[in-house]
């Protein structure tokens, strides 16, 4: 399908093609140095002290997990308004995902209050996302998660360059997982990273990156290292020197990319400000926000089926973010979902649409959407 306005269109030029071109001259494509390189820099740009890139977002997520050392009989308390990927991983490690709703129908992030109100004895973590790249109220859930001994990890897969009182996310909690699929504001087509303050958590995490493996190919091959030992059960999590050389690329473009995402967001907001019966969230956002995501919820009872029907006519591309997680086939089992203590989290969940959003994206085509938009709820 050919769109008139995609929902998204990555940001690639010369400057990746460079990038790829000297890491295939240089015959190295496996984990080397230009993934430590991605890693330094990337860790210097969140702040943290340590980055460990790895394939996926998802990778990133369940070696955060087990470092935390979470394991069968925890219970990680996350949202269900995310991807999926975020439960998922919690599952990986045999713990239990517990589903927080959200703070409200303008801040579609988790709060202490609503982390709070599903705390048990088992709660060992919990996983929060900056839904859309939009900062959660980190202050007021750290001090709470300190308070009660429960780990935080952030899933920042939204949030790269987002910032709240100065501090990048991803450097709030004991862990920041970052993802750089294809759609995320930096992308290295898959791959993912993970930041962390804790120096004595690193060994640990690079060796279940590769296998449990006590050495790495480069050190072999630079005759570093004789031999290996597995030290525990590992998994294959490495990132390429291709994904790398993308990242360091996109990283240095991060900065004004997310400029261009916020001018588009306002534009969105000050355009659809007086659309009867629609609302944009996060009015009242806290910090800087990455703009991942342009999300708006649709009047109650409107036919959102229909109006991405309408909208596709015109050709411009919508999506949904996202399903509860609770509700999907994998989860129906009594322990997961669906719940019924998750109102606004299936409120949201029915009524939000997702318009298109990417830093190339003309103003025009801004105001083509919403035109359309606003036409498609008038007529429904
Ligand atoms: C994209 C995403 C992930 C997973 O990232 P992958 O790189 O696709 O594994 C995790 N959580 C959220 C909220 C995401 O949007």
């Amino acid at each position: 399908m050919q769109w008139r306005v995609p929902l998204f269109e990555p940001d690639l030029g010369q400057p990746e093609v460079d990038a790829l071109t000297r890491v295939i001259r240089s015959k190295w494509l496996t984990m080397g140095e230009v993934t430590a390189q991605f890693e330094q820099r990337f860790a210097a740009s969140v702040g943290c002290e340590h980055a460990l890139a790895v394939n996926s977002g998802t990778a990133a997520l369940h070696l955060a997990l087990a470092a935390a050392d979470i394991r069968p009989g925890d219970d990680v308390v996350c949202p269900a308004l995310t991807f999926v990927a975020t439960a998922n991983a919690i599952r990986y490690t045999g713990a239990r995902p517990v589903f927080a709703d959200v703070a409200s129908l303008d801040e579609w992030n988790v709060s202490r209050a609503t982390l709070e109100a599903v705390t048990t004895p088992a709660t060992k973590a919990v996983m929060v996302v900056h839904y859309g790249g939009y900062p959660c109220d980190m202050a007021s859930i750290r001090a709470w998660a300190q308070e009660r001994r429960i780990l935080v990890i952030e899933d920042a897969a939204h949030a790269a360059g987002a910032r709240a009182s100065g501090r990048a996310m991803g450097n709030w909690g004991d862990f920041g997982c970052f993802s750089f699929f294809s759609n995320k504001n930096l992308t290295t087509g898959e791959g993912g990273m993970v930041t962390t303050q804790r120096g004595e958590v690193m060994g640990r995490l690079r060796r279940l990156r590769s296998h449990g493996m006590t050495t790495v190919t480069l050190d072999r091959h630079r005759g570093h290292a004789y031999s290996y030992d597995v030290s525990e059960l590992g998994y294959n999590y490495r990132m390429s020197e291709l994904n790398a050389a993308l990242g360091l690329v996109q990283l240095e473009a991060l900065g004004p990319r997310n400029v261009q995402r916020r001018e588009l967001v306002g534009q969105y907001r000050s355009n659809l400000e007086n659309v009867p019966g629609l609302s944009v969230p996060f009015r009242r956002a806290r910090g800087e926000a990455a703009h991942h995501l342009m999300p708006v919820l649709l009047p109650p009872g409107c036919d959102r089926r229909r109006i991405m029907e309408r909208l596709k006519e015109t050709g411009i591309q919508t999506s949904i973010h996202y399903r509860p997680v609770d509700t999907f086939t994998a989860y129906q089992d009594a322990a997961l979902g669906p719940c019924a203590h998750l109102p606004l989290t299936h409120e949201i969940g029915a009524r939000q649409l997702t318009l298109p959003l990417y830093p190339s994206m003309p103003a025009k085509a801004v105001d083509y959407v919403c035109d359309h938009l606003a036409q498609a709820l008038q007529d429904a």
